[in-house]
C-alpha cells in the first residue's frame, strides 16, 4: 500500500534523510493525519478540475494530498532547504509545481495567469504559518484575486474572530476586515496531535467564501474601515465616546451626537453590537458630514 507523506513514520524518515530541523520562526507545524487532511479537502470541495494555490507546503503532507483531488497545485514555500526535499517527496506528482517565494511579497495575480487555465475555479487550501495568518489573509482578500474560497488551518482564536457574530467578545476590526469581502465559517477544530512538533495554541479549519461584491456599500472604503477601527478602539467605551476621541478636533461631541440622532444609532452604545450594515451606515453618513 502507498506510504503517504502525512504519517508520523514516514515524516521522520525524510526529516532523518535531510537532516531538517524545524524553524518556529517560520511557524513550521507539519501535519502528520491523513485522515484530517482529507476532511480539510472536502471541506473545500475540490474535485478534478479544481486549481489550488497552497501557502506553506512544508515537506508536501497537505500537497501531496490535494494533488490527488484536486486538477493542478501551486505550492509557495519560503523555506529554501524545504525546495529539494518537496522535489523529492513530490516526485510522483507531476500536477504540483513549487514555487520559492515569500507569500506576502510574491504577486499572486501573476501567479495565477501563469500556472492556471483561463476561467479555472482557484482555491486556497493551506496549513497556514500561524505567525502571519492575519497578513496572509489579508493581502488574498484586499487584492481582489479570482480566489473563489479559502479552506486554512489557523490559530483557533483567530478563526473565532474571523467569523465571529456582533455582541460577541471576539467580533472586532478584525471579523469586519474579513466579513466585508467575505462569508466565513469555523469548519472544523483541530487537535495539536496531529501537528509535529506539536505548536502552542488550538487550531481550527477557517473557511471564507469570496462575496461577488463587498456585503456593504461604503462611499470610502479606507474610511469606512478607520470608522470601524475607532468604534472599538476602547471595547469599554460607547459609541459616542469613541467618536468623540477620533473626530477631536474636526467634530464637536454635540455633532457627533446629531449625526448618530439623524440615522438613528444610539451614541450609548458599544462598538461590538453594531452589525456590519449598521457600521457602513454610520460611516457613509460621518464621510458626508466631514468631506
Ligand atoms: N503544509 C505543511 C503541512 O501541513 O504539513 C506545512 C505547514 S507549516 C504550518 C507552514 C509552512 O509555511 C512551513 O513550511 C513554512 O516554511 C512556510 N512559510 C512560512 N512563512 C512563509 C511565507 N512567508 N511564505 C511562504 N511560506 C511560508
Amino acid at each position: 500500500s502507498k506510504k503517504y507523506i502525512a504519517t508520523p513514520t514516514k515524516t521522520n524518515k525524510i526529516l532523518q534523510k535531510y537532516d531538517f530541523a524545524f524553524k518556529k520562526s517560520l511557524g513550521q507545524n507539519f501535519l502528520v493525519d491523513v485522515n484530517i487532511l482529507d476532511q480539510i479537502i472536502y471541506h473545500a470541495g475540490i474535485n478534478h478540475t479544481t486549481g489550488v494555490i497552497e501557502i506553506g507546503p512544508g515537506i508536501g503532507a497537505l500537497t501531496e494530498q490535494l494533488a490527488l483531488q484536486a486538477n493542478q497545485v501551486v505550492a509557495l514555500e519560503i523555506d529554501q532547504r524545504l525546495i529539494p526535499i518537496l522535489d523529492d517527496t513530490l516526485a510522483d506528482y507531476d500536477n504540483v509545481r513549487i514555487v520559492h517565494e515569500d507569500v506576502l511579497k510574491a504577486d499572486l495575480r501573476k501567479i495565477i495567469h501563469h500556472y492556471f487555465k483561463e476561467e479555472q475555479t482557484i482555491q486556497i487550501v493551506a496549513n497556514l504559518p500561524y505567525y502571519i495568518t492575519t497578513p496572509i489573509l489579508m493581502k488574498l482578500l484586499r487584492e481582489d484575486l479570482p480566489i473563489s474560497k479559502i479552506t486554512v488551518m489557523i490559530q483557533k482564536e483567530v478563526a473565532e474572530r474571523m467569523a465571529a457574530k456582533p455582541h460577541t467578545k471576539s467580533y472586532g476590526s478584525l471579523t469586519i476586515a474579513v466579513q466585508y469581502y467575505t462569508e466565513a465559517d469555523i469548519v472544523m477544530s483541530v487537535p495539536k496531535t496531529v501537528f509535529m512538533p506539536q505548536p502552542n495554541v488550538e487550531s481550527s479549519v477557517l473557511q471564507l467564501t469570496k462575496r461577488e461584491k463587498p456585503l456593504v456599500d461604503v462611499q470610502n472604503e479606507a474610511f469606512f474601515f478607520e470608522i470601524v477601527q475607532a468604534s472599538f478602539a476602547q471595547r469599554r467605551k460607547t459609541l459616542s465616546n469613541n467618536l468623540t476621541t477620533k473626530f477631536k478636533g474636526i467634530l464637536t461631541k454635540e455633532r457627533i451626537n446629531h449625526v448618530l440622532d439623524m440615522i438613528k444609532i444610539d451614541g450609548s452604545r458599544r462598538g461590538e453590537t453594531l452589525t456590519i450594515e449598521e457600521f457602513a451606515i454610520l460611516a457613509n453618513a460621518f464621510y458626508k458630514e466631514i468631506f
